[in-house]
């Protein structure tokens, strides 16, 4: 009997309505002879309720007991689900993550999955049941909650998937696959049809929430076929897999996206010797905070400054550290500015088209966009712009590579 492992977002399980919806979709899939494993995320945005609650109480609340906090979310939409699918005549039982044994480690807020038991999940398919398991959420090795960062339920998703050799993974969210850009922000974004884990991984990092970043990681690394698709329409949706539209067909660039809440940060008058760099990446490295672009200007009488970006989450954390090392380097200062945004265009087909940056660098300068820093790869290029500008960016490069719908 084939298995399917089909995670729900937030917004498919907002409301009783949309539950037993979700609920009817997964008993027609069991009784087309599957065993299931649905994986869901709390309801609408409880998650960002239950933060900025934790942010009532303190301005700096322990991040074990935000976990505790925020595992409550999923625990109402597994029992929610459970009773809907008990009042569909379903067979059913709702896990937690820890009941679920998706082990962790202790980096609260972002934990990483260490294994996963599926022992006890086999146990109750084998019952007859669907088995609902909480996402997002974990357990340490010293039986604590962890949770595993922002839009984590995916990665529980793709790890319930690939532990339990799933014939196949299903994500239903609040919209109708992978888009070439996100569909809110350029509404004649075009549907893909297939992409491959590599251009995944691109549009994750580069800040495409649709799939955390971690879980097309995964997938890729377990070979776990992924389909992206909506929780309110029967369409195709997009899959995702080893071979996207590559090749020939491959079009220069295949999608642009975006990244807001970005901060940047300044040492300035830097001494310009061997070890300094690394001596300033470490100590952040340290604080499990992740540098993003960086740039370097030139030495001037031996000094240079040296700027970088940050998600604007960490910069509490990450500015007293910086303002550590730039005093031990014996730098000059340390300037912070929020309000920082990435924008990228993202393609494997970049490889063979020379000029494509220069492109993207005259479409922003047509719209008067001042470009802060710049970085690339082999199938990407990232601009840092001021994030009042997100939008006219992410649609005039969407216009000038061509992506939107003919
Ligand atoms: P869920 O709650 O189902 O996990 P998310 O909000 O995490 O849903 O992700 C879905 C959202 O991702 C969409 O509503 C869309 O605005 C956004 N998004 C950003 N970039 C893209 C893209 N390239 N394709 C599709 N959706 C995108
Ligand atoms: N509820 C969590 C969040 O809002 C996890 C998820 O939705 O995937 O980030
Ligand atoms: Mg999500």
């Amino acid at each position: 009997m084939p298995l399917i492992v089909q995670k729900y977002g937030g917004s498919s399980v907002a409301d009783a309505k949309k539950i037993k919806s979700v609920a009817r979709r997964v008993k027609r899939t069991a009784k087309k002879g599957n065993k299931v494993v649905v994986v869901v995320s709390a309801p609408g945005d409880t998650t960002d309720r239950l933060l900025s609650s934790a942010y009532e109480i303190t301005a700096h609340p322990s991040e074990r007991e935000v976990d505790m906090l925020l595992s409550t979310g999923e625990q109402i939409s597994i029992s929610l689900l459970t009773m809907a699918l008990h009042s569909l005549g379903c067979p059913a039982i709702s896990f937690t993550g820890s009941q679920a044994r998706i082990l962790t480690d202790t980096a609260y807020t972002k934990a990483r999955i260490l294994s996963v038991d599926a022992e006890r999940i086999k146990d109750e398919l084998r019952k007859g049941k669907v088995v609902v398991v909480a996402g997002f959420q974990g357990i340490s090795q010293e039986e604590d909650i962890t949770t595993l960062g922002r839009g984590g339920s995916d990665t529980t998703a793709v790890a319930l998937a690939a532990s339990l050799k799933a014939a196949s993974c299903e994500i239903y969210t609040d919209v109708e696959g992978i888009y070439t850009a996100d569909p809110r922000v350029v509404p004649s974004a075009k549907r893909l049809k297939k992409i491959s884990y590599d251009a995944m991984l691109e549009l994750s990092s580069l800040g495409a929430k649709v799939m955390q970043l971690r879980s097309v990681e995964l997938a890729k690394r377990y070979n776990v076929r992924l389909h992206i698709r909506s929780s309110f329409s029967n369409k195709e949706g997009t899959m995702i897999t080893e071979k996207g539209l590559e090749g020939l067909e491959a079009p220069e660039v295949s999608g642009v996206t975006y990244d807001r809440d970005q901060a940047k940060i300044t040492i300035q008058s830097v001494p310009d010797r061997p070890g300094i760099a690394s001596t300033i990446f470490s100590e952040i490295a340290e604080r499990n905070i992740n540098v993003d672009m960086i740039i370097q200007s030139a030495s001037l009488k031996g000094l240079t400054d040296v700027s970088f970006t940050i998600a604007e989450v960490d910069l509490q954390k990450a500015l007293p550290a910086i303002k550590e090392v730039a005093k031990r380097i014996k730098a000059k200062g340390v300037a912070a500015s929020k309000g920082v945004a990435k924008v990228s265009i993202v393609g494997v087909g970049m490889r063979s088209h020379p000029g494509v940056a220069a492109r993207m660098f005259s479409c922003l300068a047509k719209e008067r966009i001042n470009i802060g820093m710049i970085s690339t790869s082999e199938i990407k290029i990232s601009c840092a712009i001021e994030e009042k500008d997100v939008q006219k960016a992410v649609k005039s490069l969407h216009r000038e590579f061509g992506l939107g719908q003919k």
